[in-house]
């Protein structure tokens, strides 16, 4: 049984990271990393749509992703989800237990967050490397910190377009320090209004419109590395100014190479 409010399922049986709310928990900041930069912070949750499995190591955890079916196309693809299978012994505990605070006291998971911002006198937050925003609740929660530490940029990318779509419309426009990158992929976003806002474009070379666009330093065209990282960019947490950035294909699948061998 899944409890839906809580996000947990109960009758897992022989679950390798059972993770269940205690008032204790302590929400986890991941300080940069190889992508990111030494400079940005990253705040994790469970990525995907269900609690995340393997085939081989069966069910890795009861803490179901927040992900919400946003992501129908694009898990299979998922560096998050792959990640969290891979490494899941520092990644599930740490996301897991960010992702049930969240959802059982977010009002002290926005507490713990600023304090520790503050405490470790960040510069740069990234919301969800992996993750969603999960309600609109949440979402009102993050402009709400932004306000509250100015000295803070904050960023994320989201495919929640509903919810930011909602926040357009009731609440104008995102603060100058939280910054709303669109992922785009594929006509997702058609039908929404998501005006002004910044939008990160997918590049699996199907689109040769794209090749126009600025794309970000960080990925070759061949999908490697470049080493350029987020702190040192700064592109995606530079304002809600309404650039579109493109991404080459790096899934690493061999399929998508090929495609993207032809635009280039
Ligand atoms: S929405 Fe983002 S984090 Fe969630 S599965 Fe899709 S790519 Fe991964
Ligand atoms: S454009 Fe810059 S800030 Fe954005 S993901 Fe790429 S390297 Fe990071």
């Amino acid at each position: 049984m899944i409890d839906k409010l809580k996000g947990v399922c109960y009758n897992m049986v022989n679950v390798m990271y059972q993770i269940n709310y205690e008032p204790a928990m302590q929400i986890s900041l991941a300080k940069g990393n190889s992508k990111l930069g030494n400079g940005v912070y990253a705040l994790n949750l469970m990525p995907g749509n269900k609690p995340i499995s393997t085939k081989d190591k069966g069910q890795l955890t009861n803490v179901r992703g927040t992900c919400g079916g946003c992501c129908d196309g694009c898990e299979r693809l998922c560096y998050a989800v792959k990640d969290a299978r891979r490494f899941h012994n520092t990644v599930i505990p740490s996301a897991g237990k960010n992702t049930v605070i969240m959802r059982h006291n977010m009002e002290d998971g926005f507490e713990q967050l600023k304090y520790n911002l503050i405490k470790k006198r960040a510069r740069v937050l990234r919301y969800h490397s992996s993750g969603e925003i999960e309600s609109y609740n949440y979402l009102l929660h993050m402009v709400k910190l932004a306000v509250e530490l100015p000295n803070v940029r904050f960023y994320f990318y989201t495919k929640r377009f509903g919810f930011v779509e909602k926040y357009l419309n009731e609440c104008g426009d995102f603060p100058k320090n939280c910054v709303c990158n669109i992922s785009e992929w594929k006509g997702n976003t058609d039908g929404y209004n998501l005006r002004g806002l910044n939008r990160f474009v997918y590049d699996d070379g199907s689109d040769p419109k794209l090749a126009k666009v600025f794309h970000c330093p960080a990925v070759d065209k061949n999908g490697h590395k470049t080493g350029i990282t987020c702190d040192y960019c700064g592109r995606c947490f530079s304002g809600n100014n309404g650039h579109i950035t493109a991404v080459y294909d790096h899934s690493g699948k061999k399929k998508h190479r090929k495609v993207v061998k032809k635009v280039v």
